[in-house]
Order: structure tokens, then sequence, then C-alpha cells
């Protein structure tokens, strides 16, 4: 079937091959094995709110299963014991099977969370580089580090030992890519994990499951539960866990972080973001506007790291909620199965109701909307998908609630500044710091601009991750941080054996 005619309609959907629908099993120690339960989580396709697929919400008997597996691949397995360019073997092998497993990766992720095709057609060969990028970074962990005593005493052979078992927890709007962040350090590492995928995004990641397997990973060092934050909760909490790394929510995060801080387990935290857009009095507004959405509304505005306050000198100020307006007003918005859809739906009934409440709010407070800011009925099967137009909001100040929260869907709001110093000061009132951007022509004056954003990353008339480059946030945004060395060493604990 031709990708037009899955367009719009549900029978049409109903009948795409997908390896997994309606599932019971959780994946434990190298094989598929029944849930203790019968009771079932609804997958939703937010493009039609029709139900497609179930998994089973696992129980804290599935999780101890689980954990108890992670945990004897850790202490008796050979996983740890390989040598790490050993693993890195394997971890290549993982790369090739994901992306052999291209196409069903990115229909299941369209189909649970609405993120457009053209955003998950890419999912397979990113999660793929990701396992690549840390295969290479094996020599580092071979090289012998010895140093000696300053004082002359002897020497001290640095040795980085895997962490041991590690909770992984993910959330529904990259859900592949933010669970193999975790994954790929953490096998390269040497250590076993059990992971836990969100609620709405239940199935793409089963598919990695097999890739894994199929890559000759042993049995036990990677396995898979599905179930509600109650899960996780356990999974964080749990005495044989060594470590936890989760992407979420900030209130979950913290919770998850008072949890850790009672136990001493090490954490790392990726959380919400509301980033800034600084664009300078010289920016070139065009070059601007090809990077615009990819920057402030990557994913239909559900996107931990984009730059949703987009602020403008008061000397460009109409000229920059024009460029914005019309860019993002231009955009297509339809069935996410469709590749020319750029906006799809917002990812499920409760953030479609969080978006329009938001929305709601910014009116109330008394900002502007220069397009959309209404929810839109596509025909065709789609009526009753979580469509939300893309928005606008122009004359935001900094206090109202669209300015200072994260939204988590297709909102921007554009706030004037007058001077440099006046828009950095804006750029950092928010209570995060993940993601930022500087528009401007003189590249020297920009550098200088983000140089003093305080934020975990900032991009220059662009943003894109590295996976070479540390990812992580400040402030609400987050402890510790993921890619490069700098997360591969999350998943290391030092040990320094003394000699003479
Ligand atoms: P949530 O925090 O609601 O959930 C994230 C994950 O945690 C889900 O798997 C969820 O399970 C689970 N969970 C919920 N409660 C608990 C708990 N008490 N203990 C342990 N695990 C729990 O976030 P969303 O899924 O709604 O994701 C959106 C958020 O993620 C946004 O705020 C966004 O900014 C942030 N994010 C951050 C990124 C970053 O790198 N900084 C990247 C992408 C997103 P369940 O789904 O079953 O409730």
């Amino acid at each position: 079937m031709s990708m037009q005619q899955l367009l719009g309609s549900a029978a049409a959907r109903e009948a795409i091959v997908l390896p997994y629908r309606h599932v019971d099993t959780h994946f434990i120690d190298g094989v598929w094995i029944a849930s203790t339960t019968t009771a079932r989580n609804d997958v939703t396709d937010p493009a039609t709110a029709l139900v497609w697929g179930s998994v089973a919400e696992g129980t804290t008997e599935d999780l101890e299963k689980a954990v108890v597996a992670a945990r004897t691949a850790f202490d008796s397995g050979p996983w740890p014991r390989l040598a790490p360019s050993e693993r890195a073997v394997v971890l290549l092998r993982v790369a090739d099977q994901i992306e052999a497993r291209s196409t069903e990766l990115s229909l299941t992720n369209t189909l649970e969370n609405g993120s457009p095709i053209s955003e998950t057609k890419g999912a397979a060969a990113n999660a793929a580089s990701i396992f690549r990028y840390f295969a290479s970074l094996a020599p580092l962990l071979e090289s012998e580090d010895v140093r000696p005593f300053p004082n002359g005493l002897g020497e001290s052979l640095v040795r980085r030992d895997p962490v041991g078992v590690c909770g992984l927890i993910a959330p529904w709007n990259f859900p592949i890519n933010l669970m193999v962040i975790k994954l790929a350090p953490a096998l390269l590492a040497g250590c076993t994990v059990v992971m836990k995928p969100a609620s709405p995004t239940p199935l793409s990641f089963r598919i990695i499951m097999d890739a894994l397997a199929a890559a000759g990973v042993p049995d036990g060092v990677a396995n898979l539960v599905t179930g509600s934050g109650r899960l996780g909760d356990a999974l964080v909490k749990h005495p044989l866990v060594n470590k936890v790394a989760f992407t979420g929510s900030t209130p979950v995060g913290r919770k998850i972080a008072s949890a850790c801080g009672e136990l001493l387990r090490p954490v790392t935290l990726e959380l919400g973001g509301k980033s800034s857009a600084l664009v300078l009095p010289d920016a070139d507004l065009d070059a601007m506007g090809s990077n615009l959405i990819r920057s402030c509304m990557r994913n239909t505005g559900q996107t931990c790291y984009i730059s949703t306050r987009i602020l403008a000198p008061t000397q460009r100020y109409d000229e920059v909620v024009e460029l914005v307006t019309s860019t993002i007003s231009a955009a297509p918005q339809g069935d996410p199965l469709d590749p020319a859809t750029v906006f799809g739906p917002t990812a499920t009934a409760s953030q479609y109701r969080t978006v329009l409440d938001y929305i709601e709010s910014g009116r109330a407070e008394g900002a502007r909307a220069t397009t959309g800011g209404h929810k839109v009925q596509l025909g065709g099967g789609l009526d009753a998908g979580y469509f939300i137009a893309p928005t606008v909001f122009a004359d935001v100040t900094p206090g109202m609630r669209i300015s200072r929260e994260e939204i988590f869907g297709p909102v921007v709001s554009i706030l004037r500044y007058d001077g440099i110093d006046e828009g950095i000061a804006l750029a950092n009132n928010t209570e995060f710091g993940l993601g930022g951007l500087v528009f401007g022509a003189d590249t020297d004056a920009a550098q200088a601009a983000a140089e003093r954003m305080d934020t975990g990353s900032v991009g220059i008339n662009f943003f894109a991750s590295n996976h070479a480059a540390p990812f992580g946030g400040r402030n609400d945004s987050g402890l510790g941080t993921e890619y490069g060395p700098e997360g591969l060493a999350a998943y290391l604990s030092y040990k320094s054996i003394h000699r003479r």
C-alpha cells in the first residue's frame, strides 16, 4: 500500500503491517515473557484518537524478574567482563540491526505519538549513529590511566568500572532516541539495564529490543518492562538498582531526585525547558526563517530544547513577528503519515488539553495570536485527532505564563527587548536552562551573546544536538549530562588503586 493510500483512513491504518500492536509480554532475560497480569494499557493514535494497540501494565512481580535478570547478568554474566572493544563490536552490530528495522520503527513511532513521518523516518539512523558513536569511545575505556602521586610516593591506577544495574526511563516525545542515548553508553560501559518507556509510546522500543537480541547482546543485559509511572517509581527505588537515568518532566524529575537522594543513588535527569532564541539587530531574517521550525517548533513543539521564546529587538520587532507568523502559518499541518506534513497532532489527549489551556491563558493575559490559537478538525478520518493550529503569540511580556512555563506544544511567544543587556537578562529570566539560540550576522557578537546565556546548550544561527558534545540542563532543566565522553562517564564508577 502506498503512503498516499494510508493517509486519513482508519481502515488503511489498520492494514499497516507492524511487528507489534496488541502484546502482553515484557522482555526479560533475553526473551519475551508473559506479564503476570491481564491488565492492559491502550496505545492511541493521536491523529485519529483511535486505539490501535495495547501493552501489559507491568506489575512489581514483572519488574522484580527484570531487575533480578539484570543483576545476575551484571554480577555473573559475560557482558561486564568483556573488553570494551568487544562490547563495541556488539554495539556496531546493534546499529546495523536497528537500521534494518527503520520502516517499522518509524511507522510505529508515528502511530504512537503523532510525530510526523518526516521526523520519525530518521529515528533508526539517529539511534544507529548513537550506538556507533559510543562504540567509537571504547579506546577511552581501554587506555590505562596511571597517575603519579604529586609527592612522589608512588602511583595510582584509575579504573573505570561499570556502575552496575541501571534503571532507564524515557518520555513519549522521542521514545527511541531518548532511551537509546542512555542505553548505548550504559552498554559500552559494561552495565546492565532495565528500561521503562512512557505509557503513550510503549511499542516502538520493542523493535529496538529485537535488534539488541539479533545483534547478540547477552541474555539479561537489556530488559524492558511496560507500565505506568508507578512502575517507574518502583524501578527508581529498587534495592538492586545502582543508577537511574531519566528524561521527562521537571516535577517527576524532582520526585526521582528526592528518592535517589535518600538512597544516595547516582541519577541523571534531563528535564523540561523554556529556551530563548535571541535575535540580534543584525540577524539575517531569511536565514532565520529557514531554521525557525526546526529550532523553535520541532516535532509540533514537543521537543525539550527548542527555543519557544523568541526575543526580538524593538527596532525589528514587527519584521520578526511577520517572519515567524508567515513561516509557521505556511508549514503544512496534517496526517503525520504524510511525508509532506510538518505539524502533526499533539501526542496525547491530556497534552492537547494542556496546550489549549495555555493558549487561553495567553489570550487572557493580553498576548495577541498572529496565527493559530485554535483547535483544528481535519477531515477524512482525522476529525477526532488532537490537532492544534500552530500558534504564534506576539506582544508577550515576561510575566505571562506562556512566557515562563513549558507548554510542550505548537506555540511560540515573541517578546521585545531594548539593548543586548536586556536581551540577555530576558533569556536568563527563566527557571530552566536547557537550550537556546542566537540569530546574528556578526558571528563574534553572536558567540559573545551565547556565552552569556545561562543554559546547557546554545546554537548560533541553528540548533542541533551533537552526539560528541555534552547535552544537559542547568537549574530546573536537570542534573548531569548525556552524549559525549561526559555522557559515558555517567555510567562509570571510578576506583583508584594506589601502588608504590
Ligand atoms: P513525565 O515526567 O510525565 O514522564 C516521563 C517518564 O517517567 C514516563 O516514562 C513516565 O511514565 C515516567 N514516570 C512518571 N512518573 C514517574 C515516577 N514517579 N517515577 C518514575 N517514573 C515516572 O514526562 P512526559 O512523558 O510527559 O514527557 C514530557 C516531558 O519530558 C517534558 O517536560 C519535556 O521537556 C521533557 N523532556 C526532556 C528532555 C531533555 O532531554 N531534557 C527531552 C525530551 C522531553 P508514564 O508515561 O507511564 O507516566
